[in-house]
């Protein structure tokens, strides 16, 4: 039987990560991806890329990828993210606007440029909005996009040039708990791997490998979308923002579209077979509190979306901690993990490898919900902010 130091499942934006900040410390690593890098819900994100968290630690992260990927071929030997630098707003009604001037002054403090504008100003600054519902903007000038597949695959193939040994098209692999810690990983050929320390990076079907191992994850899964609109004649939005009284984010996509998704919780899917299409319907469900903040957008011409899944933690937190001897999980992004993971890999690094970590990555061990200690997440609703 083969035998590694650590092993990681899954090759979303995550487990590569996690692989690129183990490679180079000395263990033997092994990646198992049931089929290619991104190729699940990593490679169907918006990739929004914001450090406006209410969480701080989480803030932190986000700020550290952001600079991660807007220097990604220093990181990665010559790589390329796909960042794009657009600027976001984050438009609140009256009732958020205490806790915004609060989370702006806070992430000022650690380093994340957030100006917050009364309706007065953003009035002036946005002719063409209706800005009915709204009270205050926060403006976060260094947020943007990136491209989630490129992004993934940089730091995979930057791992696998430091001796990350990938395995992919892989099929499921299931997991025995292995005497000793750590686990014992099966291919569907029948091949078994002996992982000292194991990485369960799975998105939504880690909960199905942890309950392999006996242990009971309180992750859900949901289907969201993805909406499409291409300018046509409209002038172009050359920004990013997300409506909270609207209940939806969007953002430029290069230079003739803008893409653009829910930011509330939707239906719960079952991960193996759900719809990856969008149907008419629901495109224009979408997209219709957009075009009331917007009105000239009724002349821009809408194109087909996609929908991938969110695996969902009750507090919509992530979920990371050892779960079982020599066994850790980090799952349950809801929605907002990709702009987190380059620098997050770090921490979920040190985690598996068994090296120091930082004390700001305990909260999010599971174990929280058991003990009745949910996180605090966004605004309201839209805990998809964190
Ligand atoms: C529509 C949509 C929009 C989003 N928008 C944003 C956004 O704007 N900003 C943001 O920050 N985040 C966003 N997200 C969230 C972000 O994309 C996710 O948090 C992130 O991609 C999760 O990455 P992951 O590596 O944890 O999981 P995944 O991408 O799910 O990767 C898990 C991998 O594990 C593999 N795998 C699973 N089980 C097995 C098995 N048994 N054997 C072998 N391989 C297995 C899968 O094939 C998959 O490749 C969005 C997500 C979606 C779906």
């Amino acid at each position: 039987m083969d035998a590694f130091d650590i092993g990681i499942i899954g090759a979303g934006v995550h487990g590569a990560s996690a692989a690129f900040h183990i490679a180079g410390r000395g263990r033997s690593v092994v990646m198992f991806e049931r089929g290619t890098p991104a190729g699940g819900p990593t490679g169907r994100s918006s990739a929004v890329c914001r450090a406006f968290y209410t969480n701080a630690f989480l803030a932190c992260v986000a700020r550290d990828s952001i600079a991660m990927m807007a220097n990604f071929p220093v990181h990665t030997n010559g790589r390329e993210s796909g960042y794009r630098r657009t600027g976001l707003y984050f438009l609140h009604p009256e009732e958020d606007v205490e806790q915004v001037r609060e989370v702006a002054a806070g992430l000022r403090r650690i380093g994340i440029e957030v100006d917050v504008f009364d309706r007065s100003q953003l009035a002036g600054r946005f002719p063409r909005f209706d800005l009915g519902g709204i009270a205050a903007g926060a403006w976060e000038a260094d947020g943007g996009y990136a491209d989630p597949a490129s992004t993934t695959i940089g730091l995979l193939e930057r791992a696998v040039e430091l001796g990350v040994e990938p395995r992919m098209r892989a099929g499921d692999v299931r997991i025995e708990a292995r005497p000793g810690g750590g686990a014992v990983v099966i291919t569907e050929d029948g091949r078994r791997t002996e992982c000292a320390r194991l990485l369960i990076a799975a998105g939504p079907w880690s909960a199905s490998l942890a309950s392999q191992v006996g242990v009971d994850l309180p992750l859900t899964v949901e289907r969201h979308l993805v909406a499409a609109i291409a300018w046509g004649r409209v002038e172009p939005v050359s920004f990013g923002f997300a409506d909270l009284p609207g209940g939806y984010y969007c953002r430029p996509e290069g230079e003739h579209l803008m893409i653009m998704g829910s930011l509330h919780s939707a239906a719960r899917a079952d991960p193996d077979h759900f719809s990856q299409e969008v149907t008419d319907d629901e495109s224009l469900h979408l997209v219709q509190p957009l075009v009331r903040r917007i009105p000239s957008l009724a002349d821009a011409e809408p194109r087909r979306g996609w929908a991938s899944l969110y695996d969902v933690s009750p507090d919509w937190q992530p979920v990371i901690g050892e779960i079982a001897d020599g066994i850790v999980v980090d799952a349950g992004t809801s929605g907002h993990g990709f702009k987190l993971a380059p620098a997050l890999g770090k921490h979920v690094a040190d985690l598996v490898a068994g090296d120091p970590v930082d004390p700001g990555l305990e909260q999010f061990h599971p174990s929280r919900f058991d003990a009745g200690r949910p996180l605090a997440a966004g605004y309201r609703s839209a805990r998809i902010l964190g």
